[in-house]
């Protein structure tokens, strides 16, 4: 059963610009799936669209057999348990420590009255400990997170996304910003991940030639429409 289902999905912005034209798309537990354009095609659009950051404005989405697309409050927030996500900017609370920040991933398993104190259970410290140490950061508990270099920055982020225990990582341009190092080490963790975990990957990358590296499958989009679709194999013939 796809983990992620998208039914004739089209996403028109409110000033006429054309996100996304009719995009139907199942992506299968364990995939790792690289979404590839140029800039403007929409892929940032489609990564939005998945966990509801934005309204698509026609067709359906499904994440693990339930519509986001139609889901309200209490359901909503259920369906985004199962998404991670990571951005280009990393998105941490800069002053935090790592630990803190990895322990937010666990936000929408607690009634926001609780979040306001920040309380967190033993076992949520222990699966803080557990991400930090799949992204081998387990001796920076205790930084501040803005102590941290780029790369590492962006491995809090992937270990803040486990801690949630989600079903799909979704990872919008997470590389976009790090050198070649730096990026070979994110991406070789997010592999990892997926390969030892199970965990779905829906990433949306700059690089062809990384696509082939790390996806098993790539996506392409041009202009808001789906025109390439399949194993990183036979992507080269598509080019
Ligand atoms: P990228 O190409 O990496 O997706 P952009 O520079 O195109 O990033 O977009 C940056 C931000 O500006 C995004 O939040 C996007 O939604 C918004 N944006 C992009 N194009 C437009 C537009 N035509 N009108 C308004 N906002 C836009
Ligand atoms: P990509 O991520 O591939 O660079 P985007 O998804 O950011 O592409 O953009 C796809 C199209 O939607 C572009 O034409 C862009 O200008 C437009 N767009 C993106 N965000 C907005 C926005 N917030 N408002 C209006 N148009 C937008």
């Amino acid at each position: 059963k796809p983990v992620i289902k998208f039914d004739n999905v089209s996403k028109t912005y409110p000033n006429g610009a054309k996100g996304l034209k009719d995009i139907n798309l199942e992506i299968m537990p364990g995939e790792f799936v690289v979404v590839v354009g140029l800039s403007g095609a929409g892929k940032s659009t489609l990564m939005r669209a998945v966990n509801r950051l934005h309204d698509i404005t026609a067709g359906d989405i499904q994440i693990d057999g339930q519509s986001i697309t139609q889901a309200k409050g209490k359901q909503l927030l259920e369906i985004r348990r199962n998404i991670g996500m990571i951005f280009q900017n990393f998105n941490l609370v800069k002053r935090a420590t790592v630990l803190k920040n990895v322990l937010t991933g666990r936000v929408g398993y607690y009634p926001t009255w609780k979040m306001v104190f920040g309380l967190f259970s033993k076992g949520d410290k222990q699966r803080a400990y557990n991400a930090l140490q799949q992204v081998e950061l387990a001796d920076k508990v205790y930084a501040r997170a803005d102590e941290l270099s780029g790369g590492q920055q962006q491995r809090v982020s992937i270990a803040r996304a486990l801690t949630q225990e989600p079903k799909i990582i979704l990872a919008d341009e997470p590389v976009a910003s790090l050198d070649p190092q730096t990026t070979k080490h994110v991406m070789d963790d997010l592999k990892r991940i997926n390969q030892e975990l199970g965990i779905t990957v829906l990433i949306n990358l700059h690089s062809v030639e990384l696509a082939q590296t790390y996806g098993t499958r790539i996506i392409g989009i041009r202009d808001g429409e789906k025109v390439f679709d399949g194993p990183v194999a036979s992507a080269d013939e598509a080019t």
